[in-house]
């Protein structure tokens, strides 16, 4: 397990502006969490270098972004409607709700501390179910007693009354997807018409999913709303052993490229009993959170389950035919699956670092250069002296012109700024002062570097290149 405390990694996520809890002004939305300007920027920071590592830089792969919502017939075939679920146990005494195989003890109640009060699991299905279009039962409204919400409960205070809000058609439910996956499945067929590539080749895509989880906790690691970043990579059946070795270098790399130390990263080989339906062979990569050792991202040979499953129940080939005329099949998939939300837990953990600093303790943010949500802090040295600060904007244009994410700070005193630049993970402050201004040292400022403190003086006219190169 990490040192790195939780609540000091919530605590600094709130307090600097990463990540806030969900509807926070009106007491929350369990499961949902808002990010903040630096959140957002280190959220984007982590997406962009994983769509340069695993489509930009690579000539198998292409992206795409499929709809969120998408027809229920996507979840029938791909078996999300029937088994979709997690095991959910209810306490008879304090009646919560609990997932049966997340308990420390099975037979006791972790909130009321009761013992024997569960029952048998039941299987909580953790799509979200919505209704697209104004599709009512039998295309015509018919009042039964006082009007009912979707979900079949009594509206008191009757708005519902005007929109007559009544049973819905079973063929207008939708869901709001609980993986990525299945919108890059059902585009197969579209891209291989489109650009015909070689096999292997691969299908990304970033974006929201949702699951109903039965408790969300431990901050944005088991969220209701999250973000994956998700590959299908088809391959012949013959060669999903070689490719998988292959993509199990991958993922270590991305660890490394998102700053995570070697040692932190496990991987858990999940036995027959444990796998999804689908899977023929998954790797669970988990890493030490501060909760403990727990998955970060996984790896799974889905053989040719979903394309098999779509080519059945939609009675379209989604086989490939090989360039060199050999017989078509339908090609096997091995899915590397990457959360957003626990890397950037990962990330924040593995770069949570505390040290002194002229007797002082300081916690600060080591994250890689390319992770960091502002490059360069510019600062006056005094923000009184109008000489000072013309020329402190003239270089803050500049940096921000050439890196974007360059911040403005002449807040409180210059050992201040440094502490809360430190803290929200900046590499470098340049500080403008009156050496800036005349003598041997004219148009030159000070850079001042996160994890050492060092300072060092550079030239006006080099400091592009050196903050792009340091
Ligand atoms: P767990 O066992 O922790 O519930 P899972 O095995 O169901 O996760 P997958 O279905 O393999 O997860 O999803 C792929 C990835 O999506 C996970 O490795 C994780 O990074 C991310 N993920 C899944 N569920 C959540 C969630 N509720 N909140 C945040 N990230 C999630």
């Amino acid at each position: 397990m990490s040192d790195v405390k939780l609540e000091d990694i919530v605590s600094l996520a709130k307090r600097r502006g990463f990540i806030y809890p969900g509807s926070d002004v009106y007491g929350g939305l369990s499961g949902t969490w808002d990010y903040g300007p630096l959140g957002v920027a280190l959220k984007r920071n982590i997406m962009q270098l994983w769509w340069k590592m695993f489509v930009d830089d690579r000539e198998d792969m292409f992206g795409i972004d499929a709809a969120i919502l998408m027809n229920q017939k996507v979840w029938q075939a791909s078996g999300h409607v029937d088994t979709f679920t997690d095991p959910l146990v209810e306490c008879s005494n304090c009646h919560a709700r609990l997932r049966a195989d997340k308990l420390d003890d099975p037979n006791k109640c972790p909130v009321c501390g009761k013992e024997g009060t569960f029952g048998e699991p039941r299987a909580f299905n953790m799509m979200f179910k919505t209704f697209v279009g104004p599709s009512f039962e039998g295309g015509k409204v018919t009042r039964v007693g006082k009007p009912v919400d979707a979900n079949g409960n009594e509206v008191e205070n009757s708005d519902a009354d005007k929109y007559d809000v009544m049973s819905y058609d079973p063929k207008a439910v939708s869901y709001l997807r609980p993986e990525t996956a299945q919108g890059i499945f059902t585009n197969f067929k579209n891209v291989v018409d489109s650009f015909y590539p070689d096999l292997p080749f691969g299908l990304a895509q970033q974006g929201k999913a949702f699951r109903n989880e039965i408790s969300p906790r431990d901050f944005i690691f088991r969220s209701r709303e999250f973000e994956q970043m998700e590959i299908e990579y088809f391959v012949h059946p013959d060669q999903w052993e070689a490719e998988f070795e292959k993509w199990i270098k991958l993922v270590h790399e991305w660890c490394d490229a998102l700053g995570l130390p070697a040692d932190s990263i496990h991987e858990l080989e999940v036995g027959d009993d444990d796998r999804a339906h689908y899977s023929k062979r998954t790797i669970d990569f988990e890493f030490d959170f501060p909760i403990g050792r727990e998955e970060l991202l996984g790896l799974a040979y889905r053989t040719d389950f979903d394309l098999g499953n779509i080519q059945r129940e939609s009675k379209k080939s989604m086989e490939y035919r090989p360039k060199d005329g050999s017989p078509a099949f339908v090609p096997h998939v091995i899915e590397p699956s990457f959360g957003l939300e626990r890397a950037l837990m990962a990330v924040l953990t593995a770069a949570y670092t505390t040290d002194e600093v002229n007797s002082e303790s300081r916690s600060y943010l080591k994250l890689p250069v390319h992770l960091a949500p502002v490059k360069v802090a510019v600062s006056p040295l005094l923000k009184n002296k109008p000489e000072l600060v013309a020329k402190a904007r003239e270089v803050y244009a500049a940096l921000k012109k050439e890196f974007g994410s360059v911040m403005w700070d002449d807040n409180g005193n210059i050992g201040k700024r440094y502490r809360r630049q430190d803290e929200i993970g900046t590499p470098y402050c340049v500080v403008i002062d009156f050496e800036t201004l005349e003598g041997d040292t004219k148009d030159s400022v000070t850079v001042r570097h996160r994890d050492t403190t060092e300072q060092t003086r550079i030239k006006i006219d080099e400091l592009v290149d050196y903050v792009r190169t340091a």
